[in-house]
């Protein structure tokens, strides 16, 4: 046992892990993992919008651990847990549900945007699906999630924000009303708290198909970065705002280079630059980071008995936890009717 505080984050099995994920979030639990007990969740149980297509999801548990081991997470220092291996996530979540009033539920931002997404799709191929129960409370889920291990720090993108209140306010109720179990965990966002998907859309995300994976190969790279949206029309040499090119913003996110890019915007912004320089530029850049993980991971996928003993160890530890908090959340609600006589 340790004393230091400790981190509980997690990811959706829905898919591989794209950049998005890494500026957002990963590269902050590579950063901190060894300062802090870390807890790193494969949230199976929140996956209700792909309720149809379980086979993807079980594919996405094993692309998910990759990814992590891929882009340096140690299986050894950090526990690899499947939610649904900890089933006492639920028990919490229906115990915790019974103090949240559902108008924090409609408030919450980010849920309403999702749902919203869900019911009105803004590209016409994505088919229009109902909101299943499960989804409307998942936000619940997360609050069991990063409770149940009493979490102090949860590293993650902007979007998750939202989620992280209703935990704070959640764990204020329970302290204040009943015993002090729980501590208010603090959110940390990473270095680029949204990045853009390579179509120009608000957020790179699994859903929409617009993304950069840390799995795809320098040639799948070149060709996604080659088809990306460049801004507003604009002949080779003229003059562009940065701003408006998202190019500028993944180079802003992962050129280790700074002094030669801001030489670049500087140039783009007098003299303008084609965009087929800039996209060669980050090409380049985006394989120079990958390469690492790339190697990484084709080790690990050579070897999968060890991811699946990283995922069975760590989600052994999670349950150590849980059954711990869970003790003392039935002392506090004082749930523990039978030994009354
Ligand atoms: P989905 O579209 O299926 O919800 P997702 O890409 O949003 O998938 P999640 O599993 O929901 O992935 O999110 C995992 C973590 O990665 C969260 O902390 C989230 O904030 C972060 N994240 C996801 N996409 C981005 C992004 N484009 N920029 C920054 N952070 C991101
Ligand atoms: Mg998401």
């Amino acid at each position: 046992m340790t004393d230091r505080k400790r981190i509980l984050t997690g990811i959706r099995p829905t898919g591989a892990l794209h950049l998005g994920h890494y500026a957002g979030a990963l590269e902050n639990w590579v950063r901190l993992q060894h300062d802090y007990e870390c807890y790193f969740l494969i949230a199976d149980y929140q996956v209700s919008d792909y309720a149809d297509d379980i086979p993807r999801v079980r594919e996405a548990v094993w692309e998910v651990a990759l990814d992590w081991l891929a882009v340096g997470l140690d299986p050894e220092g950090s526990a690899f847990v499947i939610e649904s291996l900890v089933p006492e996530h639920a028990e919490l979540a229906t115990l915790l549900g019974w103090f949240l009033p559902v108008s924090m539920l409609e408030r919450n931002p980010t849920l309403k945007a999702e749902m919203a997404a869900m019911e009105n799709p803004e590209d016409g191929s994505t088919e229009r699906k109902s909101v299943p129960v499960a989804f409307y409370t998942y936000p619940v889920m997360q609050v069991a999630n990063i409770l149940m291990p009493r979490a102090h720090l949860v590293p993650v993108g902007e979007d998750q924000l939202p989620h992280i209140e209703l935990t704070r306010e959640t764990a204020r109720r329970f302290n204040r009303r009943f015993k002090e179990v729980f501590p208010e965990p603090e959110a940390l966002v990473g270095r680029v708290p949204r990045l853009v998907g390579i179509d120009g859309n608000a957020k790179m995300s699994k859903s929409r198909g617009n993304t950069i994976d840390l799995k795809d190969d320098a040639e799948t790279v070149a060709r996604k970065v080659r088809a990306m949206y460049g801004g507003p029309p604009r002949a080779a040499n003229e003059p562009g705002r940065c701003d408006e090119n998202p190019i500028f913003l993944y180079l802003r996110a992962f050129d280790p280079d700074t002094g030669g890019l801001a030489e670049l915007e500087r140039e783009y912004e007098t003299r303008g630059v084609p965009n087929k320089v800039l996209k060669d530029r980050l090409t380049k850049v985006l394989n120079d980071l990958l390469d690492p993980f790339r190697e990484r991971r084709a080790y690990y996928q050579a070897h999968m008995r060890l991811v699946r003993d990283a995922l069975a160890s760590g989600s052994e530890r999670m349950r150590r936890i849980a059954r711990e908090t869970m003790d003392m959340v039935h002392d506090a609600l004082d749930l523990n009717y039978l030994e009354k006589y």
